[in-house]
């Protein structure tokens, strides 16, 4: 593999003003614009350099541990009877999930442009914990915004944070938990954006946010595509992955994109299930999700008649979020990709199955991802091949699924 993992194409969307069709975007306070011109220009910048590739490059092989490995699920797709199962395995990744290559990127990105204050923001801990962990690798000073909720709910997180040198700030506005500490996390940048990288966790915010994430994430389906034509002969029938603000799903599909007959499968997090309006599914509820603009990007937004956005639900905290990122929205309009959902109960019975059958204990985010490729692997035939990203392991939420099985 070349050392120019990161695919950029000028073609490629976003257009110059931030926008994938109808999505994306900067709605931004205007204090905001001119830090956000000079990440764009640096960024641009860097992109352009060899040497920032290659330095990223190193730190993959060397500190993340790239390229992970894809795993054929044997016994689970024998069990199945249909489409052979692959996984690409994020889980596999330092610090157990796929965020540390935006935040290796990101960070690399700021001390580049000589900003040596990070802030991020986090909800269940774990881009948090990426971030804490990439800023002590490159030596930048971390504070990291958390919902006092999410504070309660996240102590071993919480800890990590500290325990990697980053401050964690409680916020105790709204409903103290990631959506309240994203604009803790804003405001921080509004004041302080002359020495502040504001490092943002997912394929969301405004413009040049969604793309940079998205070309951080990259990586994963740039080696993915290249290794199942290695394992299997062939491009996969389809490429499955959940969908949280859609960071690991965009860095799968992004290489994908040109494969016609490949097609590309988002999971949201349909939590209690779309009648109890208890969920996370901005694309299956209609009802109550319809474009608009929140944190920056406009983008498909869960809110009621008067604009208000809605409280989500999910058995996990990484797909509990009330936005989608505009790319994705874009891709969903253009029918380009697929988005379904998996309830709270389906992710929950996927975590169990592929622990049993593989040994691979998935992030219950992951496992939403593993739940649909659950339901359609049957209907395929044996020959056809699919895809799932594992986006992390699922240690972290050990004590959710004890408490969950027990009652
Ligand atoms: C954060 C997280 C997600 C959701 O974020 P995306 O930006 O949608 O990828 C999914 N899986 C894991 C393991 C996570 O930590």
């Amino acid at each position: 593999m070349t050392d120019m993992y990161i695919q950029t194409d000028l073609s490629d969307l976003p257009d110059e003003r931030g926008y994938f069709g109808e999505f994306g975007g900067r709605f931004v306070p205007e204090t905001i614009i001119p830090a956000l011109d000079e990440l764009e220009a640096a960024y641009a910048e860097a992109m352009a350099d060899p040497a920032f590739h290659r330095e990223l490059s190193h730190l993959q092989r060397t500190y993340t541990g790239r390229p992970t490995p894809i795993s054929y699920a044997r016994r689970l797709s024998e069990a199945l009877g249909g489409a052979r199962i692959y996984l690409k395995r994020e889980d596999l990744a330092h610090t157990g999930a796929h965020k540390i290559n935006n935040a290796l990127g990101q960070g690399l990105l700021a001390k580049r442009m000589g900003k040596r204050r990070i802030i991020a923001e986090t909800g269940a801990g774990q881009h948090g914990v990426g971030t804490a962990t990439a800023m002590a690798l490159l030596g930048l000073e971390c504070h990291v915004y958390m919902g006092t909720v999410d504070i309660r709910r996240q102590q071993p997180n919480v800890f990590r944070m500290k325990l990697l040198g980053a401050e964690v700030i409680p916020v105790t506005s709204g409903s103290r938990t990631l959506k309240d500490a994203i604009n803790e996390a804003m405001r921080d940048w509004v004041t302080n954006v002359e020495t502040t990288f504001y490092l943002l966790g997912s394929a969301l915010g405004p413009h040049p946010y969604p793309k940079m994430v998205r070309d951080f994430q990259s990586v994963i389906g740039a080696e993915a595509r290249e290794q199942i034509q290695t394992l299997t002969g062939q491009l996969p029938e389809a490429c499955i992955a959940c969908v949280g603000g859609g960071s690991n799903a965009i860095g799968l599909f992004h290489a994908f994109r040109d494969d016609e007959n490949t097609e590309l499968i988002g999971v949201e997090a349909g939590g209690r299930g779309i009648e109890s309006s208890e969920h996370a599914a901005r694309f299956a509820d209609l009802d109550i999700s319809r474009p608009g603009i929140l944190h920056g990007t406009r983008s498909f937004v869960m809110q009621n008649e008067d604009g208000q956005i809605m409280k989500t639900h999910s058995v996990s905290a990484g797909l509990d979020y009330p936005s989608v990122g505009p790319e994705h929205a874009h891709l969903r309009q253009l029918e380009r990709a697929y988005y379904t959902m998996a309830t709270d109960e389906e992710a929950l019975e996927a975590f169990q199955v592929l622990s049993k059958m593989e040994g691979i204990i998935p992030a219950l985010e992951s496992a939403h991802a593993v739940a649909e490729a659950i339901k359609r692997a049957p209907t395929m035939p044996r020959d056809s091949v699919l895809l799932v990203n594992l986006s992390g392991r699922g240690d972290k939420d050990l004590d959710t699924v004890i408490g969950l099985l027990d009652d």
